[in-house]
């Protein structure tokens, strides 16, 4: 048998800290957004669990824009520069994020980040957030898309179980899907949790490996 606790809203001590919190945060997230918009710069959040494939995906993506205008990458990471590094291998601007041991990106730590940069070349800034898939959807960074990278290899469940990422997010990239067959996991119901969310929510399957998917996401994010 299986019990069950689940804590009401009034046992949550921090709840005022929280709501004023979120609202300075998402205050910061309109500034970041204005600034951006100011200089006609689309800033992209990439959201998901560590091992996802977001800095290779990333990674992928600066390869294929790089080149045609000018593209920057911040990473958040909590405790290592590595990803970072990899990014910066491509000479594209590249801006690390040291959240030490926080769990998310915010849009106070992404407005210094813009402050790191310069805005008057640029056209498109991808944002790596932190390896999670709980808080970063309730901190909005100013970006005008979010996308959402699921990898097979994370299991069947990804997608239901974490439903306030997908119902904020504007583009899913389920990815890895070289190794669904192997993992035994469906991309097809992978993406039928996606549409049961959130009807409308392009989903795109990708592999960075065999380059499945990537020009699809390329024009998705041109579109935004
Ligand atoms: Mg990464
Ligand atoms: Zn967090």
């Amino acid at each position: 048998m299986i019990q069950t606790i689940e804590a009401s809203p009034d046992e949550i001590y921090d709840i005022e800290l929280e709501h004023s919190l979120l609202e300075a945060n998402a205050q910061l997230a309109k500034e970041n957004r204005a600034l951006l918009d100011r200089h006609g710069v689309t800033a992209v959040d990439v959201m998901g669990a560590i091992g996802s494939g977001k800095t290779t995906l990333i990674g992928r993506l600066v390869e294929r824009l790089k080149d045609r205008f000018g593209v920057a990458v911040f990473n958040g990471d909590a405790t290592t520069s590595s990803d970072a590094d990899l990014i910066a291998n491509q000479s594209v601007p590249v801006v690390q994020i040291a959240t030490i041991n926080g769990c998310h990106l915010d849009a106070n730590l992404v407005g210094k980040a813009l402050q790191k940069i310069s805005l008057e070349q640029l056209r498109l800034v991808f944002i790596e957030n932190i390896g999670n898939l709980i808080c970063p959807a309730e901190f909005p960074l100013g970006s005008k898309a979010r996308v959402v990278v699921v990898s097979v290899t994370e299991g069947p469940y990804m997608v239901r179980k974490h439903p306030h990422m997908f119902l904020g997010a504007q583009l899913v990239v389920i990815n890895k899907i070289d190794l669904a067959e192997a993992m035994g996991v469906s991309v097809a119901e992978l993406t039928k949790d996606v549409h049961k969310l959130k009807p409308d929510l392009r989903v795109i399957p990708t592999s960075c490996k065999t380059g499945d998917g990537l020009d699809e996401v390329t024009a998705a994010l041109l579109a935004v």
